[in-house]
């Protein structure tokens, strides 16, 4: 038993000796994708398939109570379209695919296979925006787009992937302001309390902001490696791509206005963000709200008499959980290292002994915790377990964001750094573009964001030692 079930983990790689092969044994062998043929492409199995229906109901019930309704658009854009906002088109050009014929003719007019989808939202809200009356509009589609990244990773950045894209027009750039925070506040929201990952909201520099955005604010957090992830952003488009598309509405005063928009996203990355953040060298150890199955009924020695039977009465017990209960006449010993590969919160141990006792055991996948349980207290002991759990991940999370979260007053600091430990680093910065891009040279990191929490580390930039009034979280990101 102990052999087989350690056959079953060899066979991912240790994340201490390589986290990328790890990153993508666990991705492969706890059946979440499977590779298509079709490079940066990936499929998306029914293990993976469910986390992200789960991710999308978690987020659609948020986004709902908001006032956001759900549309769908067209997946081509014809470039005419694409070039009406030139920052937006430049920033995506050297992504976008394209579509040539249709069927054996040339098309008149090359369309492209949506990137992102604001110029199609600009194109169909200049027909629906009129007057001061049709404000606001708060749109939202889920659906897939494409961009043709050079270096892919599974969910972490693939060529085609799932997202939801908002899109809101107003009559004021206070409200749209409103409207980009508020949904970047929904995100971390979702990722903090549902993924259980802590996170740092900021603003991006005008680097590394959204093509054609105002300014684009962000939610980075810290994966097990110490690298930093882009998790979700919003974007405030003030009143550009209304510019560029003539978007304007008949004002209460009777005169035009433009309207002030906004985008936010969120997409499979996530998944990578929640394999990263909480995984372990058993597989995936997925957070209770977002689990497809959050507790597995596994019966030991279940040829004898009665077993079946007693596992079955526990699972049926437990229909207020996604519960399931594996019957298969594989050993144990594989069934344990299957629920841990796949990252199951709790599994139910059912065998003859513990039958007569009236008990069973509960193990935590999480902190592979065993604790007794009487029969009939098994679904309130669940329900506690599964808070906890959630809880507990979230912590232990956030306690590894804040170990390797550090602080650089000046140059030599920020150099060590980023020479040997990882993780965030905070320093202060001028604002200037080359301290940026020298920072980028020098070290290989990038600024995740200015966050909203500002500290006064020093009153020098760590660079050019120029006054700075900004404080930057800086990381080698994914
Ligand atoms: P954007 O529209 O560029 O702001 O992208 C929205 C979010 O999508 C980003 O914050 C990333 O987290 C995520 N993202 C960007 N590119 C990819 C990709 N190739 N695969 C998966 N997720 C991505
Ligand atoms: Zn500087």
């Amino acid at each position: 038993m102990a052999n087989e079930k350690k056959k079953m983990v060899s066979e991912i790689t240790s994340m201490d000796e390589d986290f990328t092969q790890w990153y993508t044994d666990v991705c492969i062998k706890a059946g979440l994708i499977s590779y298509s043929n079709i490079k940066g492409c990936m499929v998306i199995k029914p293990s993976g398939y469910a986390i992200w229906e789960l991710i999308q109901k978690h987020l659609d019930e948020r986004f709902k109570k908001t006032g956001v309704k759900n549309v769908y658009l067209p997946m081509f854009i014809p470039e005419s379209l694409l070039q009406k906002e030139k920052d937006h088109v430049e920033g995506f050009a050297p992504e976008v695919a394209w579509v040539t014929h249709g069927g054996l003719e040339p098309l008149a007019e090359r369309y492209c296979v949506r990137p992102t989808s604001e110029t199609l939202f600009c194109d169909y809200y200049k027909g629906e925006i009129h007057s001061y009356k049709d404000l606001p509009q708060v749109l939202n589609q889920w659906c897939s787009v494409v961009r043709w990244e050079k270096e892919t990773r599974p969910f972490l950045r693939s060529r085609e992937f799932l997202w939801q894209e908002g899109h809101t027009a107003h009559a004021t750039l206070e409200e749209a302001e409103e409207r980009t925070v508020q949904m970047l506040n929904v995100y971390a929201d979702f990722l903090e309390n549902d993924m259980a990952i802590p996170v740092i909201k900021g603003q991006k520099t005008e680097k590394e902001k959204f093509a054609g955005a105002e300014h684009t604010y962000t939610v980075e957090a810290l994966m097990h490696d110490c690298r930093a992830l882009q998790s979700a952003t919003s974007h405030n488009f003030g009143d550009g791509f209304a510019k560029a598309f003539e978007i304007q509405y008949q004002g209460k005063d009777n005169k035009p206005h433009y309207v002030f928009q906004t985008s936010w996203g969120l997409t499979t990355r996530t998944i990578g963000a929640m394999i990263m953040v909480h995984g372990d060298n058993e597989g995936l150890v997925m957070p209770p709200k977002i689990a497809p199955t959050q507790v597995v009924v596994i019966p030991i020695q279940q040829k004898k008499e009665g077993v079946l039977d007693c596992a079955q009465k526990i699972y049926e017990s437990l229909n207020d959980f996604r519960a399931s209960i594996d019957l298969t006449d594989r050993s144990p010993g594989f069934k344990f290292a299957e629920q841990e590969m796949h990252g199951i919160p709790i599994r139910v141990e059912i065998g003859p002994k513990d039958m007569e006792a009236g008990k069973c055991v509960l193990v935590r996948r999480d902190t592979r915790e065993k604790y007794e349980c009487a029969i009939d207290e098994v679904p309130s002991k669940v329900g506690e377990l599964l808070e906890t759990i959630q809880k507990d991940m979230y912590n232990r999370a956030k306690a590894h964001l804040e170990a390797h979260t550090y602080v650089a007053h000046d140059k030599d600091e920020f150099a060590e750094n980023f020479k040997e430990t990882k993780g965030f680093v905070k320093a202060m910065w001028c604002g200037c573009r080359e301290c940026e891009d020298k920072i980028k040279e020098d070290y290989n990191v990038t600024s995740r964001c200015i966050p909203f929490e500002q500290e006064n580390i020093s009153d020098k930039c760590v660079i050019c030692g120029k006054p700075a009034t900004k404080m930057v979280y800086w990381g080698r990101a994914y």
